[in-house]
């Protein structure tokens, strides 16, 4: 669930409302990976093409060769920079070809849009990238990593634009795209996913609970963005058959003892 509204604070920020090459929100779905592209022209190409409602394309973010972002498109809505279309059990590209995506994220029958995050790169895939556009890629992706408690691996929540479409997209974001130095220099630091949960313990610690997010209502709860706990674990009866109940802000848990997979809320 967005806690923000998905606009980076660092981003110069050039919102493409004249095309509607965009949708807001994301139909339920959760960013599951960031996708790198490289835009085969210079910085001042994107806007125009993505607020041209004739060129049915945007992306969320540019990154210039002199470290310059835009942001065209909030992380919270549906940019259109990497679509497939479900056609009976197979995928195609825009230009209708069937292709065979590298990538296991994929909802089958789901457009890939609206669970990725999208980043074009100014250039050309032939040329190598510039340390100012390797510097604030990093600084975006590790925004990106604060907003949506994604973990950084390559091929997985990290990918490009060819891990798509195979056809017409192979060199996108070409060789020149440094991967590997990127998952490396991400290693460093907490991730959101991390400071969520320490926040989460502190917190709880804090109201005077301790919170063992390993048990099965902690679990469910977080899981179901109850809130923070309320209460220790305790125990009650319904007819002589004994539970485990615990209150969150926003529901009480609870399961028949022994029964930890069923957990339910009030
Ligand atoms: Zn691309």
């Amino acid at each position: 669930m967005p806690t923000s509204n998905g606009l980076c604070p660092f981003a110069t920020q050039k919102p493409i409302t004249d095309s509607g090459n965009f949708e807001v929100g994301r139909n339920g779905q959760r960013v599951k990976a960031v996708v790198l592209h490289i835009g085969e022209g210079p910085l001042t190409a994107f806007f125009p093409t993505f607020n041209n409602p004739a060129r049915k394309a945007s992306a969320h973010f540019t990154v210039g060769k002199q470290g310059e972002i835009e942001q065209y498109v909030s992380i919270n809505d549906t940019a259109w920079a990497n679509g497939l279309k479900w056609d009976n059990g197979v995928w195609r590209n825009p230009r209708g070809i069937e292709v065979t995506p590298k990538w296991g994220g994929l909802i089958p029958a789901v457009n890939p849009n609206q669970y990725t995050i999208s980043i074009e790169h100014e250039g050309f895939f032939g040329e190598p990238w510039t340390e100012p556009m390797y510097l604030a890629n990093l600084k975006l992706l590790q925004w990106i990593r604060n907003e949506t408690e994604l973990e950084y691996v390559r091929g997985e929540t990290l990918i490009g634009h060819n891990d798509f479409d195979t056809v017409d997209r192979p060199n996108c974001p070409g060789p020149n795209c440094p991967f590997d130095r990127m998952i490396a220099d991400l290693q460093t630091g907490p991730s959101g996913r991390d400071a969520r949960r320490a926040a989460l313990i502190a917190g709880a610690n804090r109201m005077g609970v301790p919170l063992n997010d390993q048990s099965a209502l902690a679990k469910f709860a977080l899981g179901s963005n109850l809130g923070i706990p309320l209460s220790d674990e305790f125990q009650f009866q319904v007819d002589n058959v004994p539970y485990l109940g615990q209150v969150w802000s926003l529901a009480v848990v609870y399961v028949k003892m022994g029964d930890w997979g069923n957990v339910k809320r009030t």
